[in-house]
């Protein structure tokens, strides 16, 4: 006896004792049908068989010690139930086997029908069903002979891995045989003759007969729906849905009930309530004279539901009674597949029913109305990753475009428009009016120009948080990095991918959220929900469920959460937009990206300079800028807090490239130019070249390395907030120090610091905090010490994830993060969602540490994840403050912190 097993261990559970919360035990189709059966609904009985023994199963390669002996209980107690003994030569019980794991895992796993038929039960079912209907001895013998050859197939393909090709063919063989397309055309004789042709392919393939004992069928095809949990399409399909490899499967063994006993027999699919729009109603499809396989193969055509009110009223009405009981009971949309058998309706299972993001919303605002489930219930049901869905244009691709590329999606939309391969071309061309696809091999801040005036972004190299992503996102632009099968060549204008070539101007389509590529137009449809959030669309007054729903779910959000959410924005529009989102501050302004543009020519003077005084000419053309944009920004936040971080990315970055640099230089002087200046700027971009520029001069350096660069930025700021607060304003200005990894650091920017905003705030009344980032490991590790120094920490978890992985963010998850992916190193990007263990617990370290040295220290999160909605839960467990992220994921953040807080109240009164 193993771990697994235990004496006196329960494997077998009648569906009367089971019940819909032991799913982990019974899996969902077996708890569902106990439950089913405990409501008094006609379920056919059965039993279920744990996944508890499936575990042990598969793990020891045998069943466990008092499995077979429960089986045959609980088997002689259904026989005595039917009246009829399994295989019975004269009236045979016979039984379905079929899988059903705790998660839904559609068409992975196996099932087996018309267990219990061999060479002499089936002359029995024939009589029986004769007997039951006198008038149809024909299609009795039919029916017998179609279900005997339907067992053969799907055991020989389940348990003995049969190619199903060979069934295939041979019933194709026969109908061509008959002159027909249909099955039905099929009679009694030639069914008879199928079994034998079904027989020998069986005989063939696995070198034995085809087993007679109904028990051997039985336990061989228990064993091989424990073995399908293995199965390869099964494994593929827990690691894209995340289900864990360990539950195993339950096996629900069912006394059969047929829908091929003639046209008043028949199996359907039904849901509550329309799955894709949440609409109310009854959805579903009926096929008459068939059995549940036959609608998912598609072998014939289905009728829609509603026609079975004509087929068979007394089903129908009986039907949607047991709809309305269920989802009164589930409190929730419902599907169901049922069979009707000669005139009565059995249930062969119901499940709270998959559906689209827009239904997810319209129907926990509609189960709110009808008083099945409160709010809190209505906002747990629906999730960020469905809001976002909706709040993208969507591609209308009832065409059948298909791909050329696969890239990552790396800012979700759809996006259509010629493609152009510079940023100037970009502009220009959207000056005409076009709509642009800016195609790079990675962007750069030079390209900003360009991704403002694109409608998409496409780059071959790059992951999630390469700059093209980040950008991006920012923008709320849709944009598909690292699609590495193109191959873009700038100079001759052009990309090829699998064979095509495409030059600027021609037309691409890209998925921000599949990362698809597509040659040609797709027609795209703007998102109604962003319309509703942007303010066009009013809830009170429009006739719109979906918009109605997410209001009044989001509005609830915002009631219950702890954490407030902030927006990651660096201009007046941008931060405007995020308001209208409804962010309550800014957590992240990147005063980098200040420095573009026009502003270039200054950077690189200050750059330049070869004395103090060009220098500081330099800084003090800045100066004006930066205080003009901080006014802009203050004023739109009119008095909610704006973390302004100091310039962090390295200076070079603002200069051109070094190879193309040396190329124009050597150009230039072979022509004999005067090249004075450019010598210049290549001898200062070879200076300044980095090997890892990520860990280099950047954030805190750069503003101990340069002298008055930090001084400017910190004296435009407080100049601006004094200038905002003179007009009648308010402005609330953090100032933010970027690659903070020792408090010494922090404490000699903050000491020049708080002398220039003393002597610019004066009496003014504005008071500004200073603060850090914490996106370096030793800050994380020293959060004690550097707390002291600080008024708040953000979490750059960023820069976190990539130093506490070594992983460089602009390479890696194009490059290698699939094979992480495929060994379950981890399950998803830890760029993308905060990794708990580790990243995460550097952040638990910092806060606890942070807090205690200084009491009410204020602590945020303005990296990507501050977004992502998983994250957003382990930040409020942690405790933060809020969470900062782009605009368009503000109503992300948002729910998914109300989502958080309800969780948290859940579990804390269990
Ligand atoms: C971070 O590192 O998480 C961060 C917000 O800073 P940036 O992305 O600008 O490096
Ligand atoms: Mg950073």
């Amino acid at each position: 006896m193993t771990v697994q097993e235990k004496a006196g261990d329960k494997y077998v559970y009648d569906f009367a004792e089971g019940n819909k919360e032991l799913k982990d035990l019974l899996g969902g189709k077996g708890a569902n049908l106990a439950e089913m059966t405990n409501l008094g609904l006609p379920v056919p009985p059965g039993f279920t068989i744990t996944t508890e023994a499936c575990q042990a199963y598969l793990a020891t390669g045998r069943e466990p010690d008092g499995l077979a002996g429960q089986i045959e209980t609980h088997l002689e107690a259904l026989e005595r139930g039917m009246g009829r003994r399994l295989g019975d030569p004269q009236d045979p019980l016979l039984v379905s086997v079929r899988s059903g794991a705790r998660f839904s895992m559609p068409g992975m796993m196996e099932t087996v029908l018309n267990v219990g038929l061999n060479d002499r039960s089936v002359e029995g079912l024939a009589r029986q069903a004769s007997s039951a209907d006198p008038d149809s001895s024909g299609s009795a013998d039919r029916f017998a002979w179609d279900s005997y050859r339907r067992l053969i197939q799907m055991f020989g393909k389940t348990v003995c891995e049969v190619p199903g090709e060979q069934f295939e063919h041979a019933l194709d063989e026969a109908k061509r045989a008959k002159g027909t397309h249909d099955d039905l055309d099929l009679d009694a004789d030639d069914l008879r003759g199928l079994v034998e042709t079904y027989k020998k392919i069986f005989a063939g393939h696995t070198g034995r007969e085809f087993p007679q004992e109904p028990r051997e069928q039985l336990d061989l095809a228990i064993r091989a729906v424990f073995a399908s949990w293995n199965a390869e399409r099964a494994i593929l399909y827990r690691r894209q849905e995340r289900i864990p490899a360990d539950l195993g499967t339950a096996v629900n063994v069912v006394a059969m009930v047929f829908g091929n006993l003639g046209p008043d027999s028949g199996t359907g699919v039904a849901f509550t309530r329309d799955p894709g729009s949440g609409a109310q109603g009854i959805y579903g499809d009926y096929l008459a004279n068939a059995q549940g396989e036959d609608v998912v193969a598609g072998i014939r055509n289905t009728v829609p539901l509603q026609e079975l009110e004509r087929l068979d009223p007394k089903s129908y009405r009986e039907l949607l009674d047991i709809m309305a009981r269920l989802e009164g009971h589930y409190r929730d949309l419902c599907d169901i597949e049922f069979t009707i058998e000669r005139g009565k309706l059995w249930m062969l299972q119901t499940r709270v029913g998959k559906r689209t993001a827009a239904a997810a919303f319209v129907i926990a605002g509609q189960l709110v109305d009808e008083g099945l489930i409160d709010l809190d219930e209505a906002l747990h049901r629906v999730n960020g990753a469905q809001l976002a869905q909706l709040m993208f244009p969507r591609f209308q691709l009832d065409h059948d475009f298909a791909p050329v590329a696969r890239g990552i999606g790396a800012s979700p939309g759809a996006a259509s428009g010629a493609v152009v391969f510079t940023s100037a071309r970009a502009v220009e061309l959207a000056a005409e009016g076009r709509s642009v696809i800016l195609v790079r091999r990675e962007t750069n801040p030079d390209d900003l120009n360009g991704m403002i005036a694109a409608q998409g972004i496409l780059t071959s190299r790059g992951g999630k948080t390469s700059h093209a992503a980040v950008v991006a996102r920012g923008m709320g632009k849709t944009c598909v990095s690292g699609a590495d099968g193109i191959e873009v060549d700038v100079p001759a204008k052009r990309f090829t991918v699998g064979g095509h070539t495409v030059a600027e101007g021609d037309v691409v389509s890209i998925d921000g959220t599949t990362g698809k590529v597509y040659l040609g137009e797709v027609p795209v449809m703007p998102s109604e929900v962003v319309q509703y959030f942007e303010g066009s669309l009013d809830p009170a007054h429009v006739d719109n469920a979906l918009v109605r729903a997410v209001h009044r779910i989001m509005t609830h959000a915002d009631g219950r959460r702890r954490l407030a959410v902030r927006t990651n924005a660096d201009t007046g529009p941008d931060a405007a937009r995020a308001r209208r989102f409804g962010a309550e501050g800014i957590g992240l302004c990147r005063t980098e990206h200040m420095f573009l543009g026009d502003r270039r020519e200054l950077v690189e003077r200050l750059i330049l300079a070869a004395t103090d005084a060009e220098r500081t000419d330099a800084l003090a053309a800045l100066l004006p800028l930066q205080r003009q944009d901080f006014v802009g920004i203050f004023r739109e936040m009119a008095g909610l807090p704006v973390t302004v971080r100091l310039i962090d990315p390295p200076l070079h970055e603002f200069l051109p490239p070094l190879e193309q640099l040396a190329v124009n230089v050597a150009v230039a002087q072979e022509r004999g130019e005067d090249v004075a200046k450019e010598e210049a700027l290549l001898a200062a971009v070879r200076r300044m070249h980095e090997e890892n520029p990520m860990l280099g001069l950047r954030g805190v350096r750069l503003g101990l390395v340069i002298p008055g660069l930090f001084a400017m930025q910190v004296r435009a700021i407080a100049e601006a907030a004094v200038a905002v607060t003179r007009d009648g304003g308010t402005a609330c200005p953090e100032i933010m120090v970027p690659l903070v990894g020792a408090v010494q650091e922090l404490e000699t920017v903050r000491a020049e610091a708080e002398k220039i905003i003393a002597e610019v705030v004066g009496d003014s009344g504005v008071e500004v905090l200073i603060g850090t980032m914490i996106e370096v490991p030793r800050a994380a590790l020293t959060a004690g010490q550097i707390a002291e120094a600080a008024q708040f920490f953000s979490f750059g978890t960023n820069d976190l994830t990539q130093m506490g992985w070594g992983f460089s963010r602009d390479d890696v998850e194009g490059a290698f993060f699939w094979r992480y992916l495929e060994l379950g190193i981890f399950g998803i990007s830890p760029f993308e969602s905060i990794d708990r263990d580790g990243v995460g617990r550097l952040i638990r370290i910092a806060a606890e540490e942070g807090r205690a040295a200084r009491p009410g220290l204020k602590l945020g999160v303005c990296g990507e994840h501050g977004g992502d909605p998983d994250s957003v839960h382990f930040f409020h467990e942690v405790g933060l403050d809020y969470v900062s992220c782009s605009p368009f994921r503000v109503p992300i953040a948002r729910l998914e912190a109300g989502r958080a807080a309800i969780e948290t109240a859940g579990s804390d009164s269990r």
